[in-house]
């Protein structure tokens, strides 16, 4: 019994004392001493408390007032008003050419540039959509500190552009925050039954209004998913990357998932460059001895999700899922798992997906010119009606919807009978296949009956017709009308 005594004050000795500090996250190199830690603007060490959506605020914002190599706005408020901050990280010379570059970006897109090999890459980089997982909010702020100070990174910074979303979900972080740091004692009880490990319903994976708003990449109906959406279609992201957390007794995940889960609407080439990305992941994991897996769990099927949306518009969209110590540090099956473990997973992760974008910054930008490219090419004579002959509301939000995707649709100048279905004017829209965003619009329109794969970890059939429940026609050839 004295033993067992002792050797449970060591194990509460030796997590009490764990002292965190920056360098543990960091690789080693110089950095700037001008810029500003983490430590030095919040008041205490990455990963010593869960940071508070004020907090992270508080620290990007000090970030972009010292660095020439950030810049920040704020587009929007929470339903708490909280900032849905971006920060653009790049080198101060694309700065005087932010514009010109994301143009030249664009543009390459519609019109399909003979040679991408001096074109910046752009890397969205986004963290904790579920508020309570927040190893990936906690990290954002040594990643930043880390691509604001440090000066081993020209070259990275010079060829890419960082679109740099440290909170997804400011109001449930926040949630999340308060109960772990409420009910965090002076010696850290790792005991997975402490009170700190069993936060209170309704939790803070949601939003306010406790929408999961990782479901709402497609329908975009939650403000912080209007902005979000924004910013993707403004910039045209060649990778966006989506930190999560997952089961505490887990190691840490990195797409691609389960290959047979995959919608078929997603190039064989979108998940053959997610696996080349996944090397990159694989070796800076090696190197700080972390374990992780891959293609074992997690499907890349429904577009409403952050990690498969970029899929269906030339992305590539990864999943990062990290096993959560839910609080200050939790016993696993794999012993004590620390907050700051976690922290610089993702940190790590965060890192990797950087060293891959400069490395491949040709094939991935040549990869989304081709998608777009060969949707041009099909389907060029088709078009899709729909629409509601007594409910003009239904068909309204539902082409709501379609504009904050930039998906170009016409309303009818007469009623017309399509297949037997009438669509009145004034209560029918529709949308041509010849254009960009061609398959995006088959994301929301295709009625899907067959799978490879019985199993899902999410979504699988979803049509906007369905769902707004209005009366269509698919692809019908526009020479019939
Ligand atoms: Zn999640």
């Amino acid at each position: 019994m004295k033993k067992l005594f002792l050797l449970l004050l060591l194990t509460s000795f030796s997590i009490t004392a764990q002292q965190v500090d920056l360098a543990y996250y960091l690789p080693d190199g110089t950095y700037n001493p001008a810029i500003p830690t983490p430590k030095s603007v919040i008041g205490h060490e990455v990963g010593e408390w869960h940071v508070s959506h004020d907090k992270l605020a508080e620290y990007m914002k000090a970030l972009a007032k010292s660095s020439d190599r950030i810049s920040i706005e704020n587009r929007g408020i929470t339903f708490e008003g909280r900032p849905l901050l971006l920060l653009t990280i790049t080198s101060p010379e694309n700065h005087q050419n932010l514009e010109s570059i994301r143009k030249k970006h664009i543009d390459g897109t519609n019109n399909f540039s003979a040679d991408v090999s001096n074109d910046k890459i752009v890397v969205y980089q986004g963290f904790s959509i579920h508020g309570n997982e927040p190893s990936g909010s906690n990290a954002a702020l040594a990643v930043a500190y880390y691509l604001a100070a440090s000066q081993d990174i020209d070259d990275l910074l010079e060829n890419t552009v960082i679109l740099f979303d440290p909170s997804f979900n400011p109001d449930g972080l926040q949630r999340f925050a308060y109960w772990a740091n409420t009910n965090r004692s002076m010696n850290i009880n790792p005991d997975p039954n402490d009170r700190e490990y069993r936060e209170v319903w309704p939790r803070g994976r949601t939003n306010h209004y406790w929408f999961d708003m990782n479901r709402d990449w497609l329908p975009v109906q939650l403000p912080e998913s209007k902005v979000r959406i924004e910013s993707f279609h403004k910039w045209l992201p060649n990778i966006l990357t989506d930190h999560h957390e997952m089961g505490s007794n887990s190691s840490f995940f990195f797409q691609p998932g389960i290959p047979s889960r995959t919608n078929p609407l997603t190039p064989q080439m979108n998940q053959d460059l997610t696996k080349e990305i996944a090397t990159y992941h694989a070796k800076a994991f090696d190197k700080i001895g972390s374990t992780y897996y891959s293609e074992e769990s997690f499907d890349d099927f429904y577009y409403g999700k952050g990690s498969t949306f970029p899929d269906i518009n030339g992305s590539i969209g990864i999943l990062f899922e990290q096993g959560s110590s839910r609080g200050h540090a939790q016993e696993t099956v794999n012993g004590v798992l620390t907050f700051p473990f976690t922290i610089r997973n993702q940190f790590t992760a965060a890192l990797s997906t950087l060293e891959a974008a400069k490395n491949m910054s040709v094939k991935l930008l040549e990869y989304q010119q081709d998608f777009y490219r060969n949707s041009k090419k099909s389907e060029t004579n088709k078009a899709i009606v729909f629409g509601d002959a007594k409910d003009a509301a239904k068909t309204y939000h539902l082409a709501e919807v379609l504009n904050r995707h930039k998906i170009k649709i016409h309303e009818l100048n007469a009623d017309v009978t399509i297949d037997g279905k009438t669509f009145k004017k004034d209560y029918s829209f529709v949308v041509p296949m010849n254009q960009k965003n061609q398959r995006l619009v088959k994301a929301m329109f295709d009625v899907r009956k067959k799978f490879k794969d019985s199993f899902f970890y999410d979504g699988s059939a979803l049509s906007f017709q369905h769902a707004f429940c209005v009366e269509y026609v698919n692809y019908f050839s526009v020479s019939k009308t």
